[in-house]
């Protein structure tokens, strides 16, 4: 698949991709952070570790060439091209219901941790247990006192990134539906976003 498909604002996706794969994920339509996790395609036990990418790189975020690794520490993506310079959060957990109902939402909110489930399911895999995403685009500034702020991506419109499968593995993306803080555009508006497989 080399044309470009988009990704509905608030909405996830799953993809297969073989080792030298890449993925193309570009703020075509606005900001929005876009949660990335990924699975080795044979064993989803070992997948794209947060702890252990911010270990490898000794780094909060990764710049353009670094590799996200594995809880068993292997390279699994690669940014092979970051226009961001490495604008990304690696701490944070993806959004879920109970979130948004701690926020006062009644009723239901779409979340990435349904839309990792639904993304999953659409490729026909029964979801593993999830664990931490790469948040693309997203700004979490860390304060000398250990503050934590969500603020307004750094990225801009028309920014992207191109991500290197250093494995066979099953990704997943998530337009964060979050829409209570600033966290996808000082707007607090949800948008679509570009992807594209080559
Ligand atoms: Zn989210």
């Amino acid at each position: 698949m080399a044309e470009t498909r988009t990704l509905p604002g608030g909405t996830g996706a799953a993809v297969r991709m073989k080792r030298g794969d890449r993925i193309e994920i570009k703020l075509a339509h606005g900001l929005q952070v876009v949660d990335f996790w990924s699975m080795n395609a044979a064993d989803f036990g070992e997948y794209g570790s947060m702890s252990h990418s911010r270990s490898h790189w000794f780094r909060l975020s990764p710049r353009p060439g670094d590799a996200i690794v594995t809880n068993r520490r292997n390279p699994i993506v690669a940014f092979e091209e970051d226009s961001t310079g490495g604008a990304h959060d690696t701490i944070l957990p993806c959004c879920d219901l109970k979130r948004y109902h701690q926020f006062g939402v009644e009723g239901y909110h779409r979340n990435c941790t349904d839309n990792f489930h639904e993304g999953l399911r659409a490729l026909g895999i029964e979801p593993p247990p999830i664990f931490l995403p790469i948040n693309l685009f997203m700004q979490v500034p860390l304060g000398a006192d250990g503050t934590l702020m969500i603020v307004a991506p750094r990225a801009k419109p028309g920014d992207r990134v191109v991500l290197r499968a250093e494995m066979a593995i099953v990704g997943v993306m998530s337009a964060c539906p979050f829409d209570l803080l600033p966290l996808n555009g000082p707007d607090c508006k949800v948008n679509d976003v570009d992807y594209r497989l080559f």
